[in-house]
């Protein structure tokens, strides 16, 4: 019997009953003769109620405190986790994510992992405890000072630990049974996908299927680690994420994964930029310098009597604010006419490895999104993804459509939620 890593998110500890629940379920995988990590989020919504606050303090919050305050949430889960197993008859030890040695770059709220030296955590599990670790967290190389992962970071801690301690394997708990054809909240027909590989797990991910995180998947990929995502309700087995399916896990994957859809996005138009070279250059490194990251792009074909055009790109809402003021700042220097801010937007993406072999994907789903009357702003397309920006209010229709479209409803049972807020 090896060593396990298994994380729990905030829904799955989201309240006393929550926390005492996955603590017996700890202690089973402790039985059956594993040693045994446990990563552990915020309870619920906590995360949420510390950036509301935050924000009521300070519209735009030092990224150094700001961290200092959301690391707070994961260190009450994880002590209060550490008392359930110790209440249970079992020993139980908490750590910080300094403390489990996650070592990150010193970009504040979205840092990267560098490094993991998990001696603390080895010692502890070594000694007989079950070892639990903050996540979303850790320490600045350089600075030594607590950073976080960004939103939904805990997933890649856990991966990250997973690695350092050459776990069995690492699994996720959560509010559904495994990774879905399409989010389980909006389309209550979605299929539970029993093995999908790290390349089509990292674009739902990356498209905005928030039950893994892309960071996650791609350190997964890396370390070639196996991810059994589960829920922490039932006793179900859930969706193997790996290289290649091992086991009972079915052999082929089918030809679309499914579909992703993301209103964490907003949508920048710089308008009236003059229509010669280096133009895109001097906005993209603005955005660049100010530490942002863009997703899609699109440049619009300039009136031949202006030689002006308009230049739109799509970013987290997160970083909208910094954004705009950064652009504000160069508008002399780069020399456009306006900018518009708009955060009523939502993408919708479909995903799978099959559309490199199987022609008229891109035509079905612009079909359905037509024959559900939703309108098309922006569009981008990888070898193995379609993405499409629309208005914000038609997310859950066009996920509806383009999921019934590609044959993915199920027949038989419905997907269930058992917890969590959906925020
Ligand atoms: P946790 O608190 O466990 O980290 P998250 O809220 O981050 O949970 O992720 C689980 C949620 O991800 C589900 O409740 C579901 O609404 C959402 N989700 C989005 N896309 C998918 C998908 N394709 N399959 C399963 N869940 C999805
Ligand atoms: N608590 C953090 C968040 O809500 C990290 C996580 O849950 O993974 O984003
Ligand atoms: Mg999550």
């Amino acid at each position: 019997m090896g060593l396990v890593v298994q994380k729990y998110g905030g829904s799955s500890v989201a309240d006393a009953e929550g926390i005492k629940r996955v603590a017996k379920r700890i202690v089973e995988a402790k039985k059956n003769g594993h040693q045994v990590v446990v990563v552990v989020s915020a309870m619920g919504d906590t995360t949420d109620e510390l950036i509301d606050l935050a924000e009521q303090v300070s519209p735009i919050p030092s990224g150094r405190e700001f961290d200092m305050l959301l690391t707070a949430g994961e260190r009450i889960s994880m002590a209060l986790l550490a008392m359930a197993i110790k209440n249970l008859g079992h020993e139980a030890q908490s750590f910080t994510g300094s403390q489990a040695g996650v070592i990150t770059d010193s970009v504040h709220n979205k840092a990267r992992i560098i490094d993991v030296t998990p001696g603390r955590i080895r010692e502890s599990i070594d000694a007989g405890n079950i070892a639990i670790v903050a996540g979303f967290q850790g320490v600045s190389q350089d600075k030594k000072d607590i950073t976080t992962l960004g939103r939904g970071g805990s997933d890649t801690t856990a991966v990250a630990l997973a690695a350092a301690l050459d776990a069995e394997v690492c699994e996720i708990y959560t509010d559904v049974d495994g990774v879905f054809t399409a989010d389980p909240r909006v389309v209550k027909k979605a299929r539970k996908i029993d093995w999908i590989s790290f390349e089509d797990m990292l674009e739902l991910a990356s498209s905005g299927s928030k039950v893994l995180l892309h960071r996650c998947v791609e350190y997964a990929r890396r370390y070639n680690i196996p991810i059994h995502v589960r829920s922490s309700f039932s006793g179900l087995k859930g969706t193997w994420v790996s290289n290649e399916p091992q086991g009972d896990q079915p052999m082929e994957q089918a030809i679309i994964s499914g579909v992703a859809h993301d209103t964490s996005e907003a949508k920048i138009t710089v308008v009236g930029v003059p229509d010669k070279p280096g133009e895109a250059a001097a906005i993209f490194r603005t955005i660049s310098d100010a530490e942002l990251n863009i997703d899609m792009v699109v440049q619009n074909v300039s009136a031949a009597s202006t030689g002006l055009t308009d230049i739109s790109f799509t970013l987290p809402k997160t970083d909208g604010h910094k954004a705009m003021s950064a652009l504000s700042k160069a508008q002399p220097v780069i020399g456009f006419d306006s900018l518009r801010y708009d955060d009523q937007i939502a993408k919708i993406s479909l995903v799978g490895a099959g559309m490199r072999t199987n022609p008229g994907v891109t035509a079905t789903f612009f079909e359905a999104l037509s024959n559900a009357g939703v309108n098309i702003e922006l569009i981008s397309t990888s070898e193995i993804r379609i993405s499409v920006v629309t208005r914000a209010d038609d997310v859950k229709e066009a996920v509806r459509a383009v999921h019934t479209a590609f044959g993915l409803d199920s027949d038989s049972v419905e997907a269930v939620v058992y917890g969590g807020t959906g925020r």
